[in-house]
């Protein structure tokens, strides 16, 4: 008698095979295999634009991108329901957390944002900055939009 495979067992036991993903391919998304996004003028105010946006496969749920603001471009005031983390990779930024004052990055910097924290972060008034975004997904949601940020909130 041939006994079952694994996955046979598993399916047959109805147990998911869902996250069985050790035989996946590793995969390279090649630089300019996807076109920059333009960041929505609902939720950003200024020039942003997003590059080597990526994702994982479950049960991961990394996903980001390299976001560039323009000098004066910011985000609308949002949370991420898992936190997100910023490594600042050009130029200087600014970051705020609601209530609490703005603080500069510079290239190098990390930034963790923890989960539920309202925030929003860009480029300074004068100089453009890149940062590299990374968030989980919670139920298939890395983001809560808000309202924009007032030039008054961001200083200017
Ligand atoms: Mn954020």
């Amino acid at each position: 008698m041939k006994l079952p495979t694994t996955a046979a067992l598993v399916l047959s036991l109805g147990v998911s095979t869902a996250y069985a993903t050790e035989n996946a391919p590793i995969t390279v998304t090649r630089v300019g295999s996807q076109p920059s996004s333009v960041g929505s003028e609902q939720n950003f105010t200024g020039s942003v634009f997003v590059d080597s946006r990526f994702a994982g496969t479950a049960p991961a749920r990394i996903g980001g991108g390299i976001v560039t603001f323009a000098s004066g471009a910011y985000t609308a005031w949002h949370t991420h329901p898992l936190g997100q983390t910023l490594i600042v990779t050009s130029g200087v930024g600014l970051v705020q957390k609601w209530d609490d004052a703005v603080q500069e990055i510079r290239p190098g910097d990390i930034v963790w944002i923890p989960p539920g924290v309202k925030h929003w972060h860009g480029a300074s008034p004068t100089v453009g900055m890149s940062h590299i975004a990374f968030s989980e997904a919670l139920d298939g949601k890395s983001v809560e939009w808000m309202e924009k940020v007032s030039k008054e909130q961001y200083g200017q």
